[in-house]
């Protein structure tokens, strides 16, 4: 049983104007928490993203060390799950001993999806060749694993449908998460029957305007939210944000925003999207009578961790 702290400052790292409950529980599908940027207030955090009524999070693992502490802060607090792959921009480090302690890590009971993994061509940290290869292995993980995957896509859209054509039929669901791409794209994940993962880019009137016009297209069961924080601070937001580090209990905000562009109220997209996430992981929902009380922990710091 977790002890719950009342500590007045749970909103320290969150001014007025920026503390906005979800009328509907909330799941953040991808949250990056064992990012350095956490370190110091971990916990605060978490009860921060509780009392916005964000009450599960799917910590995001992008490569061995950080999958492996995402685990580790699951088995110390509850309502966190965790997803275990290698991003493309770590592609390169992909080799047989990588795919044998990834395989593991799929089999522990915290780990709901593989990945996140997939193609990135924006950047191409790792060569076009190397992701191809670690994410086709990965694709092989999740057929042998039966678990989802947490799909990464960048400016590769067409070959990423290519290859996932390949293995849809032996793979179970997968989300594309955080996607950004164009109409085209939308609709060749969707006629696979993908699931689509949507952040705060949308609020970004720079170069999220287009998602506007077609977030609408999404089928509700087809639909999550996430805030891939630290990074994507939402630019909705009604007041400054020091440090403009993003996290999980700005999610409401995001939601707000997509809901506006799909014409619905904010309570249906958070319970659709709740419960289509929830079904996507298999995870079981948060008990409304709070007897486990809210995402908070035994009280160690996350800087015990290492
Ligand atoms: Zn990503």
């Amino acid at each position: 049983m977790p002890t719950v702290h009342s500590s007045p400052s749970i909103d320290e790292g969150l001014p007025e104007a920026l503390r906005f409950h979800s009328p509907v529980p909330l799941v953040d599908i991808g949250a990056n928490l064992t990012h350095e940027s956490f370190a110091r207030d971990l916990e605060a955090t978490l009860q921060r993203a509780h009392a916005a009524g964000v009450q599960t999070l799917v910590l995001t693992g992008t490569e061995l060390h950080n999958a492996e502490q995402a685990v580790a802060l699951c088995q110390r607090y509850p309502s966190l799950y965790a997803t275990a792959g290698v991003h493309p921009h770590h592609a390169s480090d992909w080799t047989p001993q990588m795919h044998k302690a990834m395989a593991d890590l799929h089999r522990q009971p915290e780990v709901v999806a593989v990945g996140e993994c997939g193609l990135d061509f924006n950047r191409n940290f790792s060569t076009p060749n190397e992701q191809e290869r670690a994410f086709e292995a990965q694709l092989g993980l999740a057929v042998e694993s039966g678990l989802p995957l947490f799909l990464h896509e960048r400016d590769a859209g067409a070959r990423m449908c290519d290859i996932l054509k390949s293995w849809r039929d032996d793979i179970q669901h997968a989300v594309v998460h955080c996607f950004t791409a164009d109409k085209d794209t939308l609709y060749g994940y969707l006629d696979q029957d993908l699931h689509i993962g949507l952040t705060g880019w949308i609020c970004d009137e720079r170069r999220g305007h287009h998602l506007r016009e077609l977030v609408a297209d999404i089928p509700a069961d087809r639909l999550m939210v996430e805030t891939d924080c630290p990074y994507l601070l939402p630019r909705n937001l009604p007041a400054k944000l020091k440090g403009r580090r993003h996290e999980p209990a700005l999610l409401p905000w995001i939601v707000r925003e997509i809901a506006h562009w799909r014409g619905e109220s904010e309570a249906q997209l958070a319970a659709s999207s709740t419960a289509t996430a929830l079904a996507f992981f298999g995870i079981a929902a948060p008990s409304a009578s709070s007897s486990k009380g809210p995402i908070t922990g035994p009280g160690e710091t996350p800087g015990e961790e290492s």
